[in-house]
């Protein structure tokens, strides 16, 4: 760690956490929340055990969703009077469908620096290893729980192109990749991730179909983070102007199949979402996986 950080007062860290594993904790991390004056907690019994870990005995405070507006400005006092508050949240980064954003926003305001100490998150952690298109993707989180708000969203993502990701628990799985189904079509490219970092860590990498179809039969449990593929120029209707010559499209669609059958998912399965991906007839995927058998 740097000495200038130790020292330097009146400053808010929002504070990325393990999210599952301990040893995912930084030194930096360790190092900022041991010389802080304050550490403001979503749920100051479950982040003490993450202290008393390491043996860190710094003054908690409670700061959640309940509570911001009245904690927020006597935090942003203290922070004014010259120290040092990391806010951390249960699990993963603040503020990333958890709080911290809004303290982020008062400090900002109150011309008070605002510093990031990164670490374990598990949108992205579940990205980078699904196999799906890592270079533009659009962070939903949770969907809403019910109603017209959820429809809506649900509508508003379908067309994106970009990769999908979303946050959920288990008990709410199956509803939610039901209506993924419905909203974004059985086809699309699916990654389960669950368990992110811990012992029972898993990716199940599938279409949505065939998502919901295991956890129908299989009790969905764990934390989920959910990766999908974005709408295809296919969907769109675009792909009469794609310009990816047939050739490529099916050795793309090849390509695709492996990976998906390699995956456990199931022949007729594996050949509709790459044909519909790359917009070529499931005849000429089957030709060609025949040919180069
Ligand atoms: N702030 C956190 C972050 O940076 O990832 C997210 C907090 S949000 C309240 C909790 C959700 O994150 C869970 O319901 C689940 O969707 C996802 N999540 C957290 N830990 C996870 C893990 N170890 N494996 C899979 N998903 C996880």
């Amino acid at each position: 760690m740097e000495q200038s950080e130790c020292d330097s007062k009146g400053k808010l860290y929002l504070c990325a956490t393990p999210i599952g594993n301990l040893g995912d904790m930084t030194y930096r991390a360790v190092g900022m929340l041991e010389s802080a004056d304050i550490i403001a907690a979503e749920d100051t019994r479950h982040t003490r055990k993450l202290l008393s870990h390491f043996d860190i005995h710094t003054p908690l405070v409670s700061y959640h969703e309940h509570n911001k507006y009245e904690k927020g400005p006597i935090l942003i006092d203290e922070m004014l009077s010259g120290k040092t508050v990391v806010c951390v949240s249960d699990a993963g980064m603040p503020g990333i469908s958890d709080p911290g954003s809004h303290l982020a926003e008062l400090a900002i305001s109150a011309r008070i620096d605002v510093s990031p100490l990164p670490g374990a998150n598990a949108a992205l952690s579940a990205l980078i290893c699904s196999g799906l298109d890592t270079r533009q993707f659009f962070f939903v989180g949770f969907l809403p729980r019910t109603g017209q708000k959820r429809r809506e969203v649900l509508e508003d993502v379908s067309g994106i192109h970009h990769t999908l990701i979303f946050y959920e628990a288990p008990h709410h799985l199956r509803a939610t990749l039901k209506d993924l189904c419905d909203a974004l079509g059985s086809d699309r490219r699916a990654v389960a991730a669950r368990e992110l970092t811990k012992k029972f860590e898993e990716f199940r990498r599938d279409t949505l179909g065939g998502l919901c179809m295991y956890y129908n039969e299989n009790e969905p449990r764990g934390e989920f983070v959910i990766i999908v593929d974005g709408m295809s120029d296919t969907d769109a209707g675009g792909n009469e102007d794609s310009d990816m010559p047939h050739e490529k499209c099916l050795e793309l669609a090849v390509q695709m199949y492996d990976r998906l059958i390699a995956d456990g998912t199931q022949k007729k399965e594996a050949m509709r979402t790459a044909a519909h991906h790359y917009g070529i007839s499931r005849r000429d995927v089957y030709q060609e996986v025949e040919k180069r058998k």
